[in-house]
């Protein structure tokens, strides 16, 4: 069951114009805890239709809060909801804390960091970066930190204040599409500006761990130009908080498969209960779990977060797109739910082990 916790929203703090940072109380405070680079999957009704939406914890382990940071998003629903209507003493409804993107601290290790985030990209990143300067007292962090201009910067006052604190430990570097006069630091961060910055800002050879978090063409990007750089596939960690292709070429490609095949017997486990089910195999192991009044869990339904997240233990399938899972998840037989589709007759789905 989709377990949606009461949380009442006791701060509304404003970092930019269009972002709010919300702090928020759950009623069970237990559930609510995370590990840097988690996020809340929150629902609310609009117009009397039910939305879900994420958004990353932006609070550090030692802050003692639970916070989010909402940028408002032109025409937005949940985003201009939290930016304009939203008063503190409201409640909110959200699922407890998911997603596996973060590292996990080593208090010992000596470790070096390299972070890229772009806008609102900057919530799990902050939570990372305040966690791991406070806990892993060795170690080094670089962020580059992509904007569109300095008034648009969200967290830009509690960023310097880390500067100042961990003046030997921690870089910032901002890029700003207008208002920067040095080149290096004017314009997008694409394959050339990281060329560049590997020249002759950052040593990649020493870095261990690259964390990247903004808009799809940027993350593809820094991500090649890491690999590139000699970074492996497993020292680069990413969260995409949208995706610019949803997949429709691939979803018609499915129902043009599907005709005329039969339906395929589907074992669906969710808190401990197993239901047989027949799924056309044109249609999502999640859209038929929600179909089946199940209550699966779930958000973006474009394979960009890991809300909707089981594991299939037999059968065959075919997962259209996938943002979120890492490929030794995926050899293990998770998978997405909203982008599951049956190949085989038989398929047994196990949402419990998420
Ligand atoms: C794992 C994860 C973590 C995230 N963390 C954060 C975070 O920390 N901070 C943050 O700010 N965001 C975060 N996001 C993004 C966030 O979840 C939302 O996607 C974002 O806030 C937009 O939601 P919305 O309801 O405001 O916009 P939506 O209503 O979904 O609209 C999005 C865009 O689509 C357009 N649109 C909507 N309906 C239509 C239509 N019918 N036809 C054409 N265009 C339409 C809108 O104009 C708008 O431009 C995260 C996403 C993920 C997946």
């Amino acid at each position: 069951m989709s377990k949606f916790h009461p949380l009442t929203v006791t701060d509304i703090h404003r970092t930019i114009r269009d972002a709010v940072v919300l702090t928020l109380k759950p009623d069970d405070d237990f559930a609510f805890q995370f590990v840097p680079g988690q996020y809340l999957t929150f629902k609310q009704d609009f117009d009397r239709t039910e939305l879900r939406r994420n958004y990353s914890i932006c609070a550090g382990l030692d802050d003692g809060t639970l916070q989010v940071g909402i940028k408002r998003v032109d025409g937005g629903a949940f985003s201009t909801f939290a930016n304009s209507d939203l008063a503190v003493g409201d409640t909110l409804f959200a699922m407890p804390p998911m997603g596996s993107f973060g590292v996990k601290t080593e208090p010992n290790k000596a470790k070096s960091y390299l972070a890229f985030a772009g806008g609102s990209g900057i919530t799990p990143i902050l939570s990372i970066l305040k966690t791991t300067l406070a806990r892993e007292p060795n170690s080094t962090f670089t962020l580059i930190y992509a904007n569109r201009a300095v008034h648009t910067i969200m967290f830009r006052d509690e960023l310097e204040d880390l500067k100042n604190r961990y003046m030997q430990r921690f870089t910032l570097i901002h890029v700003l599409e207008t208002g920067q006069d040095i080149d290096l630091f004017s314009g997008r961060v694409d394959a050339e500006k990281c060329a560049v910055l590997f020249k002759s800002w950052i040593d990649i050879a020493s870095v261990d761990t690259a964390l990247i978090c903004g808009p799809e063409p940027m993350m593809l990007a820094i991500s090649a130009a890491l690999e590139t750089h000699g970074l492996s596939k497993d020292q680069i960690r990413f969260e995409l908080f949208g995706a610019g292709q949803q997949g429709r070429l691939a979803r018609q490609a499915v129902k043009d498969a599907a005709q005329g095949t039969p339906a395929t017997r589907a074992k669906i486990t969710l808190d401990g209960t197993t239901h047989q089910i027949e799924m056309a195999k044109d249609t999502s192991v999640l859209q038929t779990a929600i179909d089946n009044q199940l209550d699966p869990p779930f958000a973006c339904r474009a394979g960009v977060c890991s809300t909707c997240k089981a594991r299939v233990t037999e059968g065959e399938y075919q997962m259209l797109t996938n943002h979120a899972l890492e490929d030794y998840e995926v050899e293990a037989g998770y998978v997405l739910t909203c982008q599951c589709y049956p190949l085989s007759d038989t398929l047994i789905i196990d949402y419990d082990q998420h």
